[in-house]
C-alpha cells in the first residue's frame, strides 16, 4: 500500500489545475483514478487520484500533509492505463496534467457502480442439483434472471432479491454470478441501462464474418495476413498500408476488424473528418450492427455518456471516429486504424497539443496491440521510418477492378496568360469541362484557401519571391506592405517589376472558392453547380445535404476545397480539376511541398473510380516543380527520396524535432520585447555545458504567419534538435527564466512541440 495520493482536486469543475499530496490512511483501498473526498482550505471538494507514490517531491517533505476523508466510487473512475496515458500526453505535449485527463476521460461526472451479471441458467439441471442452494440463493438466482440482459446494479440487486452477503458470495464463488465495475454515464438511467452480458457478443462476431459481397483481391489478402501475423506477435507494432487511391484499403480495414473482433478484441478506426466518411461508417453500421459506436463532435454530454458506458461496458466493440476516438477507453482493444494518416487533420492544435498517431502508438504499446496507418500518400515521418524498418511496410499497387489511376496533364498558366486568357481556367480545363457536361458526367474543381497570407508570384514566368535564407517563400502582409520570412524575420518591399523576367504582371495571389463558382458560373450559365467549404457547410448536416446531392448527380460540377480531397467516392467523377496547385506549394513552410503533393495525389484519385476513365487537370504557376511533376505521375517513391534528402540537408523532421513558441498580447511592441526577451533567455541557455555542444538551433524570433489573430499579435520562436527530451528541458529552462523578467508580463505563451504547420 502506498502512502501517499496525489490527488487533482476539483476535476469535474475543470477551475483548479493544479494536484496535491494526501497521506493514505491504511482502511482505504485506494487506488490510482478514484475519486476521493479531501479538505482543501478548509472545504471538501473531490478529487481524482492521479498518483499513487511513497516518496513526496523534495519541496514538500516535512510539509504537514492531510489525510484523504473518503473514497466516492466503488472503484477507479478512469481505468489506470487512461490516466498512465494522460501522464504521458502531458510530459510529450508540454501541458498541464489536468487538461491531458479531460481530453483522455472527458466524463469526470459519470460514476462507477458494482453490477451483478448471471453467468449460468437457471433451468440448468446442475444448478437445481447443487446441494446449498437454499430457496434465498434461488431467488437471488430468480432475480437476476428477469433483470433485463441478466445484469443488475449491486445495490438494486441486494434490494430486490433481499439476500444475504454470504449468500450473494456462494453465489459468485460457485461461478453462476460475477461481479464487475462499469462506469455509469447518467446517474438515474443505472438501472435500466442496457447492457449486454458476455455470451451475446459471440453470436455478432459470428454475424460479422458474413457482411462481404465479394473476395478479397489478392492485394488485399496479403495486406489482411500481414498484419494479422503483426498482431499474434503479441509485441507493440506499427504497419504502414501504403495503397494507391481506390486500391481498396476500407475493405482490408473491414476484414481486419472482423477478424480482431472474432478473437475477443476490440478496434478503433479514425478518419480525419468523420462528415465526409459517414458513407464508410454506415457501411460497417451495417455489418457489424450494434457494436459499431460513430462519435463525433456533435454529440452532446449525455450522448457522450451514453457511449462511454457503451463502450466501457463491452456492449460497442468498434468506435469510428475522428482523432479524438483515440481515447476511447475500449477494455479489449487491440487494433487502431488511421485512415489517410498523412492528414493534419490528426493533429489537435489546442492542448493538449496531441498527434493521434503518437496517441495510437502509446495505447497500443500499452496493450501490445497494433495501429495500422493507411494511405496513399503516407507522411514522409511514416515512410521513413518503414524504409529503416522501425515499422512495417504493406503495399497496394493497383486499383480495384478495371479501374486505372488516371492520366494527368499539367498546364502551365503562365502560357495562359501569354495566349490572353486572363480567366483562372485554362483553354484545356474549359474544353474539358464542356466535355462532361455534354456527356452527363461529372467534375469536381479543386482550390485550396488555406492560410491567410498570401505570396507573391509572377504571372508571366512564375517567380515566387522566396527568403534567401531559408528557401521558403515570403508572404506579404498588408500592415507595413512587406514581405516578410516566417522562419527569420527577413524582410523586403514587394517588387514592381519581377526581378526574373522583368513583367508587370507579379501580384498578391490568392482567389476564393466562391470567385471560382461565379466564375464558372458565367461560362456555364445553365449548368447546376455546388460548392463546398467552410461557408457552405458551417452545420453538420449541410455537408451530407450537399454530398448526396451530388452523389445524385444534381449537380454537374461540384467546387470546394481541400476538404472534398478525403476518401469520397463518386463513380460519375471523370474529370478533376485543380484550379492553382501553387497555393500550397508556396505556403512559408518547410512542409509545403508534401503537403502539395499530398494533396494533389488525393485529389487526383477521386477521378475515375469506376469502369468510366478519368482524368485530371493541374493548373500552375510551376509546372516543372518537382511535387507537380511527381504527383501528376503518380510516382510516390520519387517524390520521397528526393524530398527526404531535402529534409536532410536542411536538418527538418523527420531528422529532427521541433519545438515552437508562440507569443500573443494585445499589443505589437509588447510581444516584440516579450519575443525578443525569451531569445535572449534561450540564447543564454546555449551557454551552458548542458546545451553548449548539442545540435540545438533557436529560429527567430519572428512574427507568426497570422501575425494578429483576434486582436492578439503573434511572434514565434522555434528550437529545433534531434533529441526530443534535450529540447524538452532547454525550452523549460528558457521559459522558467522568461517568467523572470518584466518582459513576461501579459503575455501569452502557445507551446507546440512537432508543429505540422511552422
Ligand atoms: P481506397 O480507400 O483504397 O481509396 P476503397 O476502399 O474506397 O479504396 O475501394 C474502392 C472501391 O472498390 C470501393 O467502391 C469498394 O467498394 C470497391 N472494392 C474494394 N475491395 C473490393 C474487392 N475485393 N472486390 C470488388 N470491389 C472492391
Ligand atoms: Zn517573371
Ligand atoms: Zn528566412
Amino acid at each position: 500500500m502506498f502512502r501517499y495520493a496525489e490527488v487533482l482536486v476539483d476535476v469535474a469543475n475543470r477551475r483548479l489545475d493544479q494536484s496535491f499530496h494526501y497521506l493514505v490512511p491504511e482502511y482505504l483501498n485506494l487506488k490510482t483514478g478514484m475519486r476521493v473526498l479531501v479538505t482543501l482550505q478548509n472545504r471538501k471538494v473531490q478529487g481524482l487520484v492521479v498518483n499513487m507514490t511513497d516518496d513526496l517531491p523534495e519541496e514538500m517533505e516535512g510539509v504537514n500533509l492531510k489525510q484523504v476523508l473518503e473514497i466516492v466510487d466503488e472503484d477507479s473512475l478512469v481505468p489506470s492505463d487512461l490516466i498512465e496515458l494522460a501522464h504521458w500526453l502531458s510530459q510529450t505535449t508540454i501541458c498541464s496534467i489536468a487538461q491531458s485527463l479531460h481530453t483522455v476521460w472527458p466524463l469526470l461526472k459519470g460514476k462507477v457502480e458494482a453490477w451483478i451479471v448471471l453467468l449460468a441458467s437457471i433451468e440448468d439441471s446442475d444448478v437445481q442439483t447443487l446441494q446449498w442452494l437454499d430457496s434465498e440463493a434461488f431467488r437471488g438466482l430468480t432475480v437476476l434472471n428477469r433483470a433485463r440482459k441478466k445484469a443488475i446494479s449491486l445495490k438494486v440487486f441486494l434490494k430486490r432479491a433481499n439476500i444475504s452477503v454470504e449468500t450473494l458470495d456462494k453465489l459468485l464463488r460457485h461461478g453462476l454470478a460475477k461481479k464487475e465495475m462499469r462506469f455509469i454515464g447518467t446517474a438515474q438511467s443505472s438501472i435500466e441501462q442496457v447492457i449486454e452480458p458476455e455470451q451475446n457478443k459471440k453470436a455478432d462476431s459470428d454475424k460479422s464474418q458474413s457482411g462481404r459481397t465479394y473476395e478479397l483481391t489478392k492485394e488485399q489478402a496479403t495486406a489482411v495476413k500481414g498484419v494479422l501475423a503483426a498482431l499474434e506477435e503479441g509485441s507493440p507494432q506499427t504497419v504502414l498500408l501504403h495503397g494507391v487511391t481506390g486500391s481498396g484499403k476500407t475493405e482490408v480495414y473491414r476484414e481486419l476488424i472482423s477478424q480482431v473482433l472474432a478473437q475477443g478484441g476490440d478496434a478503433i478506426l479514425l478518419v480525419p473528418e468523420i462528415s465526409l466518411t459517414s458513407q464508410v461508417a454506415r457501411s460497417f453500421e451495417s455489418q457489424f450492427g450494434e457494436q459499431v459506436i460513430i462519435l463525433h463532435s456533435g454529440l452532446g454530454q449525455r450522448e457522450k455518456m451514453k457511449a462511454w458506458s457503451e463502450i466501457v461496458s463491452g456492449l460497442k466493440r468498434i468506435v469510428i471516429g475522428a482523432r479524438s476516438a483515440v481515447f476511447a477507453p475500449l477494455p479489449h482493444l487491440r487494433l487502431i486504424i488511421l485512415d489517410e494518416e498523412h492528414d493534419g487533420a490528426y493533429k489537435q492544435d489546442e492542448n493538449p497539443k496531441y498527434h493521434a498517431r503518437d496517441v495510437a502508438r502509446k495505447r497500443m504499446d500499452q496493450r501490445k496491440g497494433v495501429v495500422l496507418l493507411g494511405s496513399a500518400t503516407p507522411s514522409l515521418e511514416a515512410y521513413a521510418a518503414g524504409q529503416t524498418g522501425k515499422i512495417r511496410m504493406l503495399s497496394m499497387t493497383t486499383r480495384i477492378g478495371t479501374s486505372v489511376l488516371p492520366p494527368v496533364e499539367i498546364v502551365d498558366m503562365r502560357d495562359e496568360l501569354r495566349q490572353g486568357n486572363r480567366s483562372i481556367f485554362s483553354l484545356p480545363l474549359q474544353q474539358k469541362l464542356r466535355e462532361r457536361v455534354d456527356r452527363g458526367e461529372q467534375t469536381m474543381l479543386f482550390l485550396n484557401r488555406r492560410g491567410y497570407s498570401t505570396f507573391v508570384v509572377c504571372r508571366e514566368c512564375g517567380y515566387v519571391v522566396s527568403c534567401p535564407n531559408c528557401d521558403i517563400a515570403l508572404t506579404y502582409h498588408t500592415q507595413g506592405q512587406a514581405m516578410r520570412c516566417h522562419y527569420c524575420d527577413y524582410k523586403e518591399l514587394p517588387p514592381h517589376t519581377c526581378p526574373k523576367c522583368g513583367s508587370r504582371y507579379i501580384r498578391f495571389f490568392g482567389q476564393g472558392t466562391q470567385r471560382v463558382e461565379e466564375e464558372i458560373q458565367g461560362l456555364f450559365p445553365d449548368v447546376p453547380i455546388l460548392r463546398l467549404d467552410y461557408d457552405t457547410t458551417r452545420s453538420s448536416e449541410a455537408h451530407h445535404t450537399i454530398l448526396d446531392s451530388f452523389r445524385r448527380q444534381e449537380a454537374s460540377i461540384l467546387v470546394g476545397t481541400q476538404m472534398m480531397a478525403k476518401g469520397l467516392d463518386f463513380p460519375n467523377v471523370t474529370l478533376v480539376g485543380v484550379i492553382a496547385a501553387d497555393q500550397t506549394l508556396n505556403m512559408p513552410d518547410f512542409r509545403a511541398r508534401e503537403r502539395t503533393f499530398q494533396l494533389l495525389t488525393q485529389v487526383a484519385g477521386r477521378a475515375g473510380r469506376s469502369s468510366k476513365p478519368g482524368e485530371v487537370v493541374i493548373q500552375t504557376y510551376s509546372p516543372r516543380d518537382s511535387a507537380v511533376v511527381r504527383a501528376a505521375n503518380h510516382d510516390f517513391q520519387g517524390f520521397f527520396w528526393e524530398e527526404i534528402n531535402y529534409r536532410k540537408e536542411r536538418k527538418y523532421p523527420p531528422f529532427t524535432h521541433i519545438i515552437r513558441v508562440l507569443l500573443l498580447h494585445e499589443k505589437e511592441d509588447r510581444v516584440i520585447k516579450g519575443a525578443n526577451a525569451l531569445g535572449a533567455c534561450l540564447q543564454q541557455g546555449m551557454q551552458e555545458p548542458e546545451f553548449g555542444n548539442t545540435d540545438l538551433d533557436i529560429l527567430g524570433p519572428a512574427p507568426a504567419v497570422l501575425s494578429k489573430l483576434r486582436n492578439q499579435w503573434r511572434w514565434q520562436i522555434s528550437v529545433k534538435g534531434t533529441r526530443q527530451d534535450l529540447l524538452r528541458s532547454f525550452l523549460h529552462q528558457g521559459v522558467q527564466r522568461f517568467f523572470k523578467s518584466p518582459s513576461s508580463n501579459g503575455i501569452i505563451l502557445n507551446i507546440e512541440v512537432d508543429p505540422l504547420s511552422t
